[in-house]
């Protein structure tokens, strides 16, 4: 059975790129009938906040991403602390000594040295006095994990294909600071093993953290899951933008985006199949695939947001946006105005001309006599569904008027404007008490 899991890390907001990471686990498990977990990454306890984990929890509630599950790693120490014994004894996680600065010049002196910056293992040396004799000083050793540098290192990656590092072109990572606390590396590789994760979907930024990953997850005796390293999103001009980095639910939702817009552009971004209004999660399931995305990074612009969002706005049934409008908004008043509208913030706009005050302009001079008329013969009328169709035919009959000058000077005192809704579906809802006090008299 497929496990996923989302695992950002409580430091801020989500944003575009974090949410796409998000639905595409979410989708993948639920494609194959399978579990998303939502795992807190908060082991750097000065960086998360308990604010932005209730924010990601109400983020992907929202865009209809609840987990199956939720774990969070700042109450698993217990269990990192256990596999870091074992891999300690094993000899597969060594102390470290350097400081920040040691460590800084090894890298300057390297690169002078046309070398890459890969960690000298100089710790690995120490004799066990020199080490009881560092830490007599007081110094506390933060801890590395050791690559084998001849465990080859390959994988077949579920959108860029066969990957291979050279284990001696990579620093053995430090997986433990000095004060005890966790890097990210060590205990997403233990969460992965433990939670029994079948595919690991995220960010072509962190391929060369696979490969060190890869063999933690063999050091802890564990066959590692498959991997799906996608192409970042870039900015509409192709370059890793700030706005990206920080445009998120927050904002879309303020500018009243529909989720159903979020995931519809997401899920399709990036892959070989078009982007299209589908509010039918079904049917995004059916065509997501791995092997659909391609390498090149995937462009994000906010107007295709825009764009899919009008689309689904028009064509979204009542019951589909129910939820997300004011209950006063009926059936046949959403029906009336979606095709306006662009988002559901503008739905109280068109309210308004249902309910009025509507602002109409003066009549023209030579509509005055038209519209009092207008007022006489919809006096008499039954405020059917035809009521418009009536009302006009009529009026076309008993003045010869036609097109323009038939219809405008009617939407314009009913209404207040030149253009909106369908008149036929509008003049039942503004109903015959407030449309014959807007037509005067
Ligand atoms: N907390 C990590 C991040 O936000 C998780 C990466 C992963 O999916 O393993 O980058």
């Amino acid at each position: 059975m497929t496990i996923t899991r989302f695992a950002p890390s409580p430091t801020g907001h989500l944003h575009i790129g974090n949410i796409r990471t998000a639905l595409h686990n979410w989708m993948w498990a639920k494609k194959t009938g399978g579990t998303f977990i939502l795992r807190i990454d908060d082991t750097d306890a000065e960086r998360s906040r308990e604010e932005y984990v209730t924010g990601i929890r109400a983020d992907l509630a929202w865009l209809g991403l609840s987990p199956d599950a939720e774990y969070r790693q700042s109450e698993r120490s217990a269990l990192y602390e256990a596999a870091f014994e074992r891999l300690r004894d094993a000899g597969r996680v060594y102390p470290c000594y350097e400081t920040a600065q040691e460590l800084d010049l090894k890298r300057k002196i390297a690169l002078g040295r046309g070398l890459p910056p890969v960690y000298d293992r100089a710790a690995l040396n120490l004799s066990y006095a020199e080490r009881a004799d560092l830490e007599a000083q007081g110094l506390k050793p933060h801890w590395r994990f050791k690559l084998d540098h001849d465990e080859a290192i390959a994988w077949d990656d579920l959108v860029r294909g066969p990957q291979r590092f050279e284990a001696t072109s990579l620093s053995d990572p430090v997986i433990r600071r000095a004060d005890g606390s966790w890097l990210y590396m060590l205990p997403s590789a233990i969460d992965d093993v433990d939670m029994g994760i079948t595919h690991v979907v995220r960010g072509e930024d962190h391929v060369s953290n696979t490969a060190v990953q890869l063999q933690m997850f063999t050091a802890l005796g564990s066959t590692p899951p498959r991997f799906a390293h996608e192409a970042l999103l870039t900015g509409a001009e192709g370059k890793l933008s700030k706005r990206l980095g920080s445009l998120g639910v927050g904002e879309l939702r303020a500018k009243h985006i529909l989720p159903q817009a979020i995931v519809a552009l997401l899920a399709r971004l990036g892959t070989s199949d078009p982007v299209e209004p589908l509010h039918d999660r079904a049917a995004l399931l059916e065509t997501f695939d791995f092997a659909r995305f391609g390498r090149a990074p995937a462009r994000f612009a906010e107007e295709d947001l825009e764009r899919i969002n009008r689309q689904l706005v028009h064509s979204a049934d009542h019951a589909l946006v129910a939820d997300q409008l004011p209950p006063e908004i009926d059936e046949a008043i959403w029906h009336a105005i979606r095709p306006n509208i662009a988002h559901l913030g503008e739905v109280g706009d068109y309210w308004r001309i249902i309910t009025g005050p509507v602002d109409a302009p003066a009549p023209e001079p030579e509509d005055a006599a038209y519209l009092a008329e207008a007022r006489s013969v919809l006096e008499g009328l039954e405020f059917g569904p035809t009521v418009w169709k009536d009302w006009t035919e009529a009026l076309k009959a008993s003045t010869g008027r036609k097109g323009k000058t038939l219809f405008l000077p009617l939407r314009r005192a009913l209404t207040g404007m030149d253009h909106g809704p369908d008149m036929a579906e509008l003049l039942p809802l503004i109903g015959k008490d407030r449309a014959l006090e807007r037509l005067g008299g």
